[in-house]
């Protein structure tokens, strides 16, 4: 159980697929000696009030991750989309699945993500006949792939979802609330039809895509970041994915100038409750 009863959130990695610095660059902010500008590839874990840890995506930066926020343990994984910054990482969960004693971690996605990551990770999914292939050395991960309806409440393991997916260039993401937080990462355009499910849902907390100044072709530029913080109008909202064009102080003006204290970006490691 969580100590104050409330359901928490860490951002474990808030930069966009290179992570920040990326490799060779030397501009401005990947030099930067502020720690709030050197962002993991983009993941959160949820602790809930009953205390059931529930990650978010499987970045090539999970070890990291896990090892910066002491975690060594989750109950389930939710899976937004198949791209690799979001999921490269999903052989690090092997050493959760060591035991004692031995156990299976479920991930949770939709119908398209199940069918690409099956196909990407044919050795961990695509299970051989154990007495034939007896899972041997290090072994693989024991992961189950599970599929999850879109616009309808889904409870899994006892913790209520509404998940929901939304374009994202050439394939789509799948974003979801979980007790008034909404999570919506690698969004090119929220529409319209969802945008009106968003605004009659109370949203405590959103954290959304925010790439960088410019329009981008599959992710939110700063503008329509904000655009959607005021049509949805959440009481809190953590800006995330952010890319090497933005200082996280820079960020940070532009939202309080506009918004106040309700809008920040997110950094690695920040702890939110919701
Ligand atoms: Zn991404
Ligand atoms: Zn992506």
């Amino acid at each position: 159980m969580n100590s104050n009863n409330l359901n928490s959130v860490i951002a474990l990695g808030t930069g966009t697929s290179t992570g920040i610095p990326m490799i060779g660059c030397k501009c401005k902010v990947c030099t930067s000696l502020d720690h709030r500008d050197q962002r993991l590839r983009t993941s959160i874990l949820i602790e809930t009030a009953r205390g059931l840890k529930i990650l978010v995506d499987t970045t090539p930066d999970l070890r990291t991750q896990f090892l910066n926020n002491k975690i060594s343990d989750v109950d389930f994984v939710i899976m937004t989309h198949d791209h690799a910054d979001h999921l490269h990482g999903i052989d690090d969960l092997r050493p959760l699945t060591f035991g004692p004693p031995i156990r299976e971690i479920d991930l949770y996605c939709n119908k398209k993500t199940y069918e690409s990551i099956e196909h990407r990770f044919e050795y961990i999914f695509m299970k051989k006949d154990p007495k034939k292939h007896p899972i041997i050395g290090g072994g693989i991960p024991r992961l189950k792939l599970n599929i999850v309806e879109p616009l309808k409440d889904v409870t899994i393991q006892g913790e209520s979802f509404f998940f929901f997916n939304y374009p994202h260039g050439h394939g789509e993401t799948m974003g979801f609330i979980h007790q008034g937080m909404a999570y919506i990462v690698d969004c090119m355009e929220i529409p319209d039809e969802l945008l009106a499910i968003l605004k009659k849902k109370k949203i405590h907390l959103l954290i959304l895509d925010c790439l960088q100044r410019g329009a981008h072709s599959t992710h939110l530029s700063v503008d329509r970041s904000f655009h959607y913080i005021n049509e949805i109008n959440p009481e809190r909202t953590g800006l995330i994915h952010v890319g090497h064009d933005l200082f996280h102080r820079e960020l940070l003006k532009l939202t309080s100038d506009q918004f106040g204290k309700k809008v920040f970006p997110l950094y690695d490691q920040l702890k939110l409750f919701y």
